[in-house]
């Protein structure tokens, strides 16, 4: 079975990025993050952003607000962002505090610094084909396949999961023309998930449900990507029961240690693009 490392493909393309914009002189490139109250997880995460994006070698802004902050101030601060021309790109850290609408708040985030891939216009921008970023999470998945050689044309993928965050761009990815999977769409009201898994020679979890998928669902051979994760008693876990899975699957993401370090390549490698799409990077 090959373990596909999410850890070590991460390091790899970290340090492409750094010799990229090495090569090209070093021009600065900046990543905002916008974090609202004082939620510990969303501070680490915030924090690990930052480190990742000095590894990689651009610089990163960090603005806080309290927890107490209007709407309007929210807004406000993310439209300075938008048209300050040394920032690139744009993370929201969401979820925002209650009683914060964050819709209009991602509104403002004009597609080529939308480094999350969130906001309509790159979600229409995704499902038309058109330059643009793509979400971080379902990008990585696409990242693992490509670099560990998994083979996509003519294959069949099933995706457990529709979210607009995850699911639902993983699909798009996938059937996209030059990957060119044949890709089903599963979700909670999916009949026999079991059987429409086993089809799968990749299988992305994205459902959110603790250890769901088993040896059962998975073809022999088949490319198995976790995406869940689940705060459980005996601690963090995916979607994938690693233990029965490993025994069949061909391919395998680690839990931790797959997808979650290619998410936050993922946000590095949306950012250089971004200061390329504003002409602030050329190679
Ligand atoms: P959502 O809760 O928005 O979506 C979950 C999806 O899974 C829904 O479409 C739901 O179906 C489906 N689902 C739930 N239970 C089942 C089931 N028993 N069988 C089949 N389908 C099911 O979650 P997200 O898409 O935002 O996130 C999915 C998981 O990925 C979460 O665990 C999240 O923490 C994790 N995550 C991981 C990241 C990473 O970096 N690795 C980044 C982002 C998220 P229905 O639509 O019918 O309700």
């Amino acid at each position: 079975m090959k373990l596909l490392d999410g850890v070590a493909l991460r390091d790899q393309l970290v340090a492409e990025l750094r010799q990229r914009i090495e090569a090209a002189g070093s021009p600065p490139v900046c990543l905002a993050t916008v974090l609202v109250g004082d939620d510990k997880p969303s501070q680490i995460y915030v924090r690990n952003k930052h480190k990742m994006a000095a590894a990689a070698g651009m610089i990163s802004k960090q603005v806080e607000l309290p927890a107490s902050a209007t709407q309007a101030e929210v807004e406000d601060t993310v439209a300075g962002l938008a048209a300050d021309p040394t920032v690139h790109g744009i993370l929201c850290q969401l979820p925002l505090p209650d009683g914060l609408d964050p819709e209009p708040v991602l509104a403002l985030i004009p597609y080529q610094k939308d480094v999350d891939g969130l906001t309509e216009v790159s979600m229409g921008r995704l499902v038309r084909g058109l330059p643009g970023h793509v979400g971080c999470t379902p990008l990585g998945v696409m990242r693992l396949l490509e670099r560990y050689d998994i083979p996509t044309a003519g294959r069949r993928a099933v995706v457990v999961g529709r979210s607009t965050l995850v699911g639902l761009p993983q699909v798009l990815l996938l059937g996209r023309k030059g990957v060119d999977a044949t890709v089903t769409l599963a979700h909670s009201r999916t009949r026999d998930l079991v059987e429409v898994c086993r089809e799968a020679d990749i299988l992305v979890a994205a459902a959110g449900q603790a250890r769901m998928i088993t040896a059962a669902h998975v073809k022999p051979g088949a490319a198995v990507l976790d995406v869940g994760i689940s705060r459980t008693a005996s601690g963090i876990v995916g979607d994938v029961d690693f233990e029965s899975v490993s025994a069949v699957a061909g391919a395998l993401t680690p839990m931790p240690g797959g997808t979650g370090p290619m998410t936050i390549a993922c946000l590095m490698e949306n950012t250089l693009a971004a200061a390329r799409m504003l002409g602030a990077f050329a190679d």
